[in-house]
């Protein structure tokens, strides 16, 4: 198989997977989307067809792998998972569509970072379900369609704005994923708490709530981590007071905030008197690909309040200068 596929429920080295929520009841927060795609899934079952292609947006860790293979649970179909840097040929996406049986879920995570030949072969086969491969070479070359099996595409990105507007205008079914609230994040470490045998008082599953930075994903490490420190030395149940340790040790702050973070915030106090400072001269300063900076670290900054995104660069609000314990400069425009 010329195809690096992986079914990330047959890996046994995602951690992940041990907390994956298996059906939309059991898939914590989201509520709209949830609804919306509640909906389309009875609407493609009613009819006897494939669901509409779906694009899933948003921040890393928010659910969108999880999201995708319990659509195809849900709709009772089979799951095959790829991400666009992996598929380097037009070959190599043909010979996964072609092997796609009937009303299949094809999830590209990444979808965002596919080469452009290789997105060209997407676009008929999204609109028209066929593929056009171009046989033999020079005078002789003849374009030959092929139809494919009726099949669902569920792409995933940390932002829709990174998608080529032909790719994008494909997708019937748009989805955006925030950030989870922490009542939200309350539910998902108790139920992950549950899975991963973790004795826990409700008051050290809101500190980890609270700490996670809006992200299950990150909700999920954390609890590994504070797992390890109430087994080593911590009698077993993880309590505020256990959990607040554990994190400070982990150099998580009381807003979540994680060492990069910090660094970053710092770094636009300091030697940028609050900015307004340019993002590749953040990420060149972090030592950061400048991908990492905007899709990782500040969205969920900006969600804060912390720092705001204008057309002249990252500047630091009044919260962020708070946050540091720093006062802002008497000519600072916060
Ligand atoms: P993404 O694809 O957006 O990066 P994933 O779908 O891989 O995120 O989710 C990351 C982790 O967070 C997984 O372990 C998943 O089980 C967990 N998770 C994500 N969303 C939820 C949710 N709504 N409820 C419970 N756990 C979730």
């Amino acid at each position: 198989d010329p195809v690096p596929l992986h079914t990330p429920d047959r890996q046994p080295e995602d951690p992940d997977a041990a907390l994956r929520p298996k059906s939309l009841g059991e898939f914590v927060g989201q509520q709209a989307a949830r609804e919306n795609l509640r909906v389309f899934i009875e609407a493609a079952k009613g009819r006897g067809e494939a669901m509409d292609h779906v694009l899933f947006f948003g921040p890393p860790g928010l659910g969108k792998t999880t999201l995708a293979q319990i659509v195809a649970k849900e709709l009772g179909v089979g799951f095959r998972a790829t991400s666009g840097p992996v598929i380097a040929k037009a070959g190599d996406l043909a010979a996964l569509l072609t092997n796609l049986e009937p009303h299949d879920v094809l999830f590209i995570d990444e979808i965002h970072r596919l080469n452009p030949v290789v997105e060209e072969v997407l676009y008929p086969a999204m609109e028209d379900r066929a593929l056009d491969i171009i046989i033999g070479e020079g005078p002789s070359a003849r374009s030959v369609r092929i139809d494919l099996p009726p099949f669902t595409l569920v792409g995933a990105t940390t932002r829709q704005g990174l998608l080529t507007t032909p790719l994008r205008d494909r997708f019937g079914i748009p989805v955006r994923l925030n950030f989870y609230t922490e009542d939200e994040l309350l539910k998902v470490v108790t139920r992950g708490a549950g899975l991963l045998g973790l004795e826990i008082d409700p008051a050290g599953a809101r500190e980890i709530a609270r700490r996670s930075r809006g992200t299950p994903r990150v909700a999920g490490r954390l609890m590994r981590r504070v797992r390890d420190f109430a087994h080593v030395g911590g009698g077993g149940t993880v309590t505020a007071k256990l959990a607040d340790e554990a994190l400070t040790r982990l150099e998580i702050d009381s807003l979540g905030l994680d060492a990069m973070d910090r660094r970053y915030l710092t770094m636009i106090a300091d030697i940028y008197k609050g900015g307004p400072v340019g993002v590749e001269t953040l990420a060149a300063g972090l030592s950061e690909p400048r991908d990492t900076v905007e899709e990782v670290v500040e969205p969920y900054l900006i969600q804060l309040g912390l720092v705001a995104r204008t057309a002249r660069g990252r500047c630091l609000n009044a919260g962020g200068w708070a946050h540091l314990g720093i006062d802002p400069p008497s000519d600072s425009p916060s």
